[in-house]
């Protein structure tokens, strides 16, 4: 709750910041000192980006990429770091960057013989409700040579809670230049499966929280059923985030899920790690198909 006034606080301007913060302080402190890290992070080129596969549920055939943002040689990870990279608007740099990297990235493994795939970013509602986001996103698309089509775009709703009008407006402009819509962490916070009404969207991700509770809890199951079936009958991808263990994926598969992510096919790799893991699995299909072929 502090760091939800804290933030509140800020989102109001500095005059407010005073009332709040003397009992704030250590609070105060610790974000100061994570915005500090950020700044060196981003002068010293010390982001990366993680990528963990998404696959489709049926075939396990590889569907794209989710990038995941890390701080080299830090402990911080983005649940604590975005939140205050938000908070004082590095997260426009931040993903600015982002886009950028993920492009070198993309290149790099056209380049070293990997089929084109897909590139899921993170979008923070604070970029996307800048008035301009849609303009600026499409100019560093240009910028650094990126086929919309092998990128995708995922937003919390947060980001369209709002002001749905710009929110809808917004959404319909990147699909119409072929980028790949996703409402992230489906089935959080204030999230109503009323709230998918007429957004222009690809895919929802189901989150991780609700994944790893559907055995065990009917709630659980009961609403994410619901919030599969509306998917499904809006003809979207319906992801099932978290799907650590190979009994989770039979039981999201059982449901209907059409892809999944989760420890169970991979952590969140480094370019070169994902290179050498998405070589890997081609080869075991081609030595399982020769065995076949025997
Ligand atoms: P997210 O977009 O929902 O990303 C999925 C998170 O689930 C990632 O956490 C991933 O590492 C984790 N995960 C994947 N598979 C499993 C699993 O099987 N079990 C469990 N327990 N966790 C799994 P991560 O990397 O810590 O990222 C946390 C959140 O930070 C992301 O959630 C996203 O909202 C935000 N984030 C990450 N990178 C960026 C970025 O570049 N920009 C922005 N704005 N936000 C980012
Ligand atoms: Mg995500
Ligand atoms: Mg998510
Ligand atoms: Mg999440």
């Amino acid at each position: 709750h502090a760091d939800a006034a804290m933030y509140e606080a800020k989102q109001e301007g500095r005059n407010n910041f005073q009332f709040y913060s003397s009992a704030l302080t250590a609070d105060t402190q610790q974000q100061n000192s994570i915005e500090q890290t950020l700044k060196l992070a981003l002068n010293t080129n010390s982001l990366q980006l993680f990528y963990q596969p998404i696959v489709d549920i049926n075939t396990c055939k590889l569907m794209s990429v989710e990038a995941l943002l890390r701080i080299k040689n830090s402990e911080l990870g983005p649940e604590q770091f975005v939140p205050v990279a938000e908070a004082s608007g590095l997260i426009n740099p931040i993903g600015r960057w982002v886009l950028k990297e993920a492009a070198r990235q993309s290149a790099a493994w056209t380049a070293n013989g990997l089929p084109a795939i897909p590139i899921a970013v993170n979008v923070s509602a604070v970029e996307f409700r800048h008035r301009e986001f849609v303009d600026r996103f499409e100019q560093l698309i240009h910028e650094h040579s990126l086929e919309p089509a092998l990128l995708e775009l995922e937003l919390t709703e947060t980001a369209v809670i709002h002001n749905r009008e710009h929110a809808i407006a917004s959404l319909s402009r990147l699909r119409a230049l072929g980028i790949t819509v996703s409402l992230d962490d489906f089935g959080t916070g204030q999230s109503s499966l009323a709230s998918l009404n007429g957004l222009p969207l690809d895919k929802i991700k189901i989150d991780k929280s609700l994944i790893s509770k559907l055995k065990t809890n009917p709630d659980s199951r009961a609403i994410t059923d619901a919030m599969l079936t509306l998917g499904l009958s809006r003809e979207l991808q319906v992801i099932a985030e978290g799907t650590e263990t190979s009994a989770a994926l039979d039981y999201v598969q059982s449901r209907g899920f059409t892809q999944a992510q989760g420890f169970f096919f991979c952590e969140p790799l480094l370019g070169e790690a994902f290179e050498s893991w998405y070589l890997a699995r081609v080869n075991s299909e081609k030595r399982l198909n020769n065995e076949q072929q025997i």
